[in-house]
């Protein structure tokens, strides 16, 4: 795989630079309101990330969300985090881009906003989290491997941050969740972003989406005790799955699809994700 010829990442400024102004200079709300939600917290931003994937029917609104209260976290706060990413030994700079570009503070509650780009997972509901920003870049950088993802998998939509990170190094992303309320809060958190080239689908992703495979890439943002075999299965040749396996101790492991039955399994390092579930609720 090369980089030749690719047609992502998109500009940067096409993806965030119309809501930043507003973004960077909305004030704080001087009233806690932890129940609001990140789409909220988006709308009130006024951040419009898209996608131009070409050949997509939704056209990216170009039209002003009015500005009320958001918490005031600027580009410079999310280049920090990008920094220290960088610094943690992630390379890639689509990776990092595309970090830089989506705003991470609008897929968490606004009572925890402010700790929004800190190197730590951060609860969103129904005992899970969303990902640590440092696994979330070297996960997507370890599948990319340096070339251009035409389809990927997410399996763990969750808030829909990585799903979000995803869009902007790969053609079309599809992310499973199984928890219907968190399916539904990351149609939520994601409508504002008009991405247009993100599928979330509701069901287990244990299982894949074997009507759309194979993938370029596949990423499980939840650990099992093993790899599913569904889902090695619609790995393309040449395509890479990045998961965490184990317990209590788990171990972020790589497998490439390098033959119709040949795969190499390589252990990267240690990490800690919430569980990986069968099933749907
Ligand atoms: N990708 C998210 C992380 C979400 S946490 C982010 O951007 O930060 C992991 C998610 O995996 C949880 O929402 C959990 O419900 C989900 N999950 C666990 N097992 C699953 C399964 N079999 N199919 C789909 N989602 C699953």
């Amino acid at each position: 795989m090369s980089d030749k010829g690719k047609r992502f990442p998109l500009p940067l400024s096409s993806v965030v630079d119309q809501g930043k102004k507003r973004a960077d200079s909305a004030v704080r709300s001087s009233t806690p309101v932890t129940a609001q939600t990140a789409a909220r917290n988006a709308a009130t931003a006024g951040v419009q990330a898209r996608s131009a994937h070409s050949g997509s029917s939704h056209a990216p609104n170009s039209g002003t969300i009015p500005q009320r209260s958001a918490p005031l976290i600027s580009d410079a706060v999310r280049k920090a985090m990008v920094d220290r990413v960088a610094s943690q030994g992630v390379k890639d700079p689509i990776v990092l881009g595309a970090m830089q570009a989506i705003p991470r503070h609008l897929f968490i509650d606004q009572g925890l906003s402010t700790q929004a780009y800190i190197d730590a997972s951060l609860p969103i509901g129904y005992h899970q989290t969303i990902s640590q920003p440092y696994i979330v870049a070297r996960m997507i950088e370890l599948m990319r491997n340096g070339g251009t993802l035409k389809n990927v998998l997410e399996i763990g939509t969750g808030c829909g941050y990585q799903a979000a990170v995803l869009s902007l190094v790969a053609k079309d992303v599809y992310s499973i969740e199984r928890i219907k309320g968190l399916h539904e809060l990351a149609k939520q958190n994601l409508r504002p972003l008009r991405i247009a080239n993100i599928r979330l689908h509701y069901g287990d992703g244990m299982l894949g989406l074997p009507q759309v495979a194979p993938f370029d890439g596949i990423i499980l943002a939840a650990a099992g005790l093993e790899v599913p075999q569904a889902l090695v299965e619609q790995l393309a040749i040449g395509g890479r799955l990045v998961a965490p396996v184990g317990a209590r101790q788990q171990m972020l492991q790589m497998i490439e699809r390098t033959g119709v039955r040949d795969w190499t399994s390589t252990t990267v390092e240690s990490c800690h994700f919430v569980p990986l579930r069968s099933g749907v609720m």
